[in-house]
């Protein structure tokens, strides 16, 4: 008799269900317990596959996209890659819109998912022409049935994690979360998550992650948009020089601004001290826990969440690599680290 084969019918089975492991190093000296939220763990490596699924398939259901079918984004290149994987499997043409900003390793890996990439200028305004909303829109109107992801302003992102990231967390903590600690970029993973943990428990503290540069903080503490907070910055993938309407603002408690310099050194120390190789952001999510933690955010009981959203692997040739990191300013003489790297002749 034959016996069973336990295979996958393909990757995106893979999408969600990501591991909450236990930060024990990184988080010594903090009053509280503290866990990630690992979303590399995702088949595309990055919290960006589940917006990816779960609006490609809220279309199909529409009726919307036809095999063939062109999708259409902007995307810092999360975004993108996993559209590009779901693409794959499902059938469809992916023309993405990056901004300069990201990092060539993004671009590429990009173009070998199969996705065709303008990478447009990152320092213009969002209506400018060349910005890469006006360039992805404007790919979309000339291209008949495409669909347009669009990411900052759809709802279906925020409900992607409102199924997905909020329900997994609530379970994985046993309904003891504490507190919820996210960048936020587009916003759909903070809204998302938070609106289904303040649900089950309203007193789960919202706090999100804007970077110095970004409009984010500001405008959810006066409900003004200041385009004097707008200057360029380093870190992808969070912040935003407009406001998403991707972000449900009334969930979110707090905001804290975190430095490109902080972020990218505890980046680095939450992959040597964790043995979890993260991203810049997830840095950024971390440093922001370190700032709450000096404002006495947390106590002993505390159960916080952190969002990991992404892999180190994507930040080689940024955060990783010491000459970046001098040209930053990052690295001087004192705080330079000795190569590990021997040539054996
Ligand atoms: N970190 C990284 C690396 C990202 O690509 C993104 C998405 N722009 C975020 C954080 C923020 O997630 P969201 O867009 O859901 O706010």
């Amino acid at each position: 008799m034959k016996k069973d084969i336990h295979a996958h019918e393909n990757i995106l089975d893979f999408v969600g269900n990501t591991p909450l492991i236990k930060l024990k190093k990184i988080s010594q000296g903090l009053k509280g317990n503290f866990y990630a939220k690992v979303e590399a763990f995702n088949p595309g490596h990055s919290s960006k596959d589940r917006i990816a699924l779960h609006i490609i398939e809220e279309a199909e259901r529409r009726g919307i996209l036809k095999p063939g079918s062109i999708i259409v984004e902007t995307t810092s290149g999360n975004t993108g890659f996993s559209i590009a994987m779901v693409s794959i499997i499902k059938g469809y043409k992916c023309i993405l819109a990056v901004s300069s900003k990201s990092s060539k390793d993004k671009i590429d890996m990009l173009q070998a998912m199969g996705a065709k990439v303008y990478v447009c200028p990152a320092n213009v305004a969002a209506d400018d022409p060349r910005s890469y909303y006006s360039v992805a829109q404007s790919i979309h109107n000339e291209t008949p049935g495409s669909v347009y992801i669009n990411q900052y302003f759809n709802e279906l992102n925020i409900d992607a994690h409102y199924q997905t990231t909020g329900p997994e967390i609530w379970e994985q903590t046993n309904g003891q979360i504490t507190h919820l600690v996210a960048c936020s970029g587009t916003g759909g993973t903070i809204s998302g998550t938070a609106r289904f943990l303040k649900e089950q428990n309203p007193n789960v503290r919202i706090l999100g992650v804007d970077a110095y540069g970004s409009v984010l903080k500001k405008f959810h503490e006066t409900n003004e948009f200041d385009a004097n907070e707008i200057y360029p910055y380093r870190v992808e993938g969070m912040g935003k020089n407009l406001i998403p309407t991707a972000t449900d603002f009334k969930v979110i408690d707090e905001f804290i601004k975190v430095t490109d310099e902080d972020a990218a050194y505890t980046a680095r120390e939450i992959s040597k001290t964790e043995g979890i190789f993260v991203g810049y952001t997830s840095g950024a999510a971390f440093q922001a826990v370190r700032q709450f933690a000096n404002e006495e955010e947390f106590t002993e009981d505390s159960n916080v969440v952190v969002i990991f959203p992404d892999h180190g692997s994507r930040y080689m040739s940024k955060i990783y690599s010491d000459d970046w990191m001098r040209e930053q300013g990052f690295l001087t003489n004192e705080n330079v680290t000795e190569s590990q790297i021997q040539y054996v002749e």
